[in-house]
């Protein structure tokens, strides 16, 4: 994750490099950094039998949040401390920034005699291992491990087995979709292909279909996909018709001549192959645009979430 003259700085060198994020063991204290975009996102897993549910440990993180300009978040629950730490302009600051908003820390958790169990329940007589859990890595037991896995899956089965309202689902998609569509004809009468307002199109015919829908099933998107695309294409066909009817008012040609006759009009101005290719660029911008909505729309219906031991 990051370079080894830097990893070989932060906290002594103590954590490992696992590509996508830092592990291992601190004075004693289980710590995992990974970087979200802007943040390193810390967790210290800690508590005490002197301090029920981590309360005087929160005060002192409050406090300290104040004293590190980079700490954007310090909090704690009952068995961890979470950091959100602001990633510095230069990567070379990175140990300085780290090192600042965790050591002082670790040395209030010393002090005050606090142990490093697992994440979930802070039990010290298991071995912990780093886990996988729907992207982000966690020190916790194995009998912690077994509990979350098995509520993740009754939670895949609950999400498969709600089904959505079809019609209602179906109107939201639709009226979704028009907001992109008038986007589309929008940004098109400025004088751009608008494969955005394509991403936009998708996003809110999927968010259409939930609202009235109640549920964004396997369906749901697969409908919501289908209509979005009939949209784009009805929205590129009145921006087209709209241009004509700039061109051709004057010899008493209306709107809705040129959305029925586009096709002779293209032909006989020999614009049949710009008006495709401008539908083709712009579903291809499309794709681009929304086609991680669209996978995770597909993920979420199925209740997918990932787990594994690191
Ligand atoms: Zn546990």
């Amino acid at each position: 994750m990051v370079k080894e003259k830097l990893r070989a700085k932060i906290l002594d060198g103590s954590l490992q490099d696992y590509k996508t994020y830092l592990a291992g063991c601190y004075r004693g204290y289980h710590i995992v950094i990974e970087f979200r975009q802007p943040y390193y996102i810390v967790t210290i897993n800690a508590s005490s039998t002197n301090d029920a549910n981590n309360e005087m440990l929160r005060e002192f993180l409050a406090q300290h949040k104040g004293t590190v300009k980079k700490l954007a978040k310090a909090e704690a629950n009952t068995h961890k401390v979470s950091l959100s730490v602001a990633a510095p302009n230069l990567q070379k600051n990175l140990p300085d920034v780290l090192n600042n908003s965790i050591a002082p820390i670790i040395n209030y958790l010393v002090n005050g005699n606090y142990t490093s169990g697992c994440e979930n329940c802070g039990d010290t007589m298991q071995q912990l291992h780093c886990y996988e859990i729907n992207g982000l890595h966690h020190y916790i037991c194995d009998t912690c491990a077994k509990e979350i896995e098995a509520s993740l899956q009754e939670k895949q089965v609950n999400i498969k087995m709600q089904k959505s309202q079809f019609i209602p689902g179906l109107i939201g998609a639709f009226l979704g979709s028009l907001l992109g569509a008038a986007l589309w004809i929008l940004i098109y009468r400025l004088g751009y292909i608008a494969g955005l307002a394509g991403a936009v199109t998708a996003i809110c015919a999927l968010k259409g279909y939930e609202m009235f829908g109640k549920h964004l099933d396997k369906k749901g998107v697969i409908c919501s996909v289908i209509i979005m695309v009939a949209m784009i294409f009805f929205a590129n066909k009145i921006a087209w018709s709209w241009e004509a009817f700039d061109a051709l008012k004057d010899y008493g040609y209306t709107f809705s001549n040129c959305f029925r006759y586009l096709g002779d009009i293209l032909e006989a101005s020999g614009l049949t192959g710009s008006y495709y290719g401008d539908l083709g660029i712009g579903y291809f911008l499309t794709l681009i645009c929304s086609i991680g909505n669209i996978i995770n729309a597909f993920k979420t219906s199925a209740g997918s979430y990932s787990m594994k031991k690191m």
